[in-house]
């Protein structure tokens, strides 16, 4: 069982108990514009090294944007600003002396849509991240990590006869594995998944989850969706978003996954996780 984890978001400034892992990706006081449009309200998670976090909440109330947060694509947004602090193994990866790809290799993404490369082969879409990261790397080692990353994310066997095939071939789910295997490429430490199994049939977000939780332990995993089931398989700990009328979005309550649904202690948090909403 895992130990319980701080579930007052703004602990995290407080010293961690010895027994909660130490938090891979941290954000401090995060504070989000588009335009003079602020979307979120100085929002602080911790999200601990190997563990899986969900974020929850209702559209609109700033999942995507905190999670492009952690990842510097906010600032690839005209008109986007931001404040606050995100951490990386205790480094601001907004620090301007770090290189924006030493931080986008250590921090891998998954979105809603597959978006595999579909004219590029199954073993090349798996590798095309190195590359545009700057890593050169051998045939025998890329072969060797083609089928490493394939069988991380579940897919190896499925497609292990046809990696020349185009990646566009695949089914759905397929798709979707395949763009976890190239995230896992560059060997990230964190895996960012922004609602990575809304476009997909029941049997192939079972195979996400079940690829989700292979991986839980070795990469620290955060991810959006609106599946409480999902939520509750899948994660170790919660926060719950929500941007009220007028308010730009935050969190209301974060904490231990079975807390969070077992007993939850914000009447919206309870709303939202049974359903009223
Ligand atoms: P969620 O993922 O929780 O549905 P988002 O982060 O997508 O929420 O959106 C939060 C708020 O930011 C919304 O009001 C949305 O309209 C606004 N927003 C998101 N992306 C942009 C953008 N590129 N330009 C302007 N406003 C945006
Ligand atoms: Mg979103």
């Amino acid at each position: 069982e895992a130990p319980a984890l701080p579930d007052d978001p703004t602990q995290i400034l407080a010293p961690v108990p010895t027994e909660v892992a130490l938090p891979a990706m941290e954000a401090r006081a995060v504070s989000a514009w588009f335009g003079t449009h602020k979307v979120l309200e100085r929002v602080s998670l911790s999200m601990p090294a190997g563990r899986v976090t969900a974020l929850i909440g209702p559209s609109g109330c700033g999942k995507s944007t905190f999670l492009r947060i952690l990842n510097r694509m906010h600032e690839l947004i005209p008109s986007a600003a931001l404040a606050g602090e995100v951490l990386l193994d205790g480094q601001d990866i907004y620090d301007p002396v770090r290189r924006v790809t030493d931080a986008r290799r250590s921090i891998g993404m998954v979105f809603q849509k597959p978006n595999p490369f579909p004219a590029m082969s199954i073993q090349d879409n798996v590798t095309a991240g190195l590359s545009l990261t700057g890593v050169r790397i051998g045939t025998s080692e890329r072969a060797s990590l083609v089928e490493e990353c394939l069988t991380r994310a579940g897919l190896w066997n499925e497609v292990k006869d046809r990696l020349p095939a185009p990646g566009g071939g695949l089914s759905g789910g397929q798709q979707q594995r395949l763009c976890i295997a190239r995230s896992l490429a560059v060997r990230p430490k964190v895996l960012l998944m922004d609602e990575p199994c809304s476009a997909l049939d029941p049997t192939s977000t079972r195979r996400v989850e079940e690829t989700i939780q292979a991986l839980a332990g070795e990469v620290t995993i955060v991810i959006v969706t609106h599946n409480m089931q999902q939520a509750a398989r899948v994660s170790d700990q919660c926060a719950f978003f929500l941007a009220e009328q007028g308010v730009p979005g935050g969190i209301v309550e974060h904490g231990a996954t079975a807390q969070m649904f077992g007993s939850p202690r914000d009447s919206r948090t309870e709303d939202y996780v049974n359903g009223r909403f």
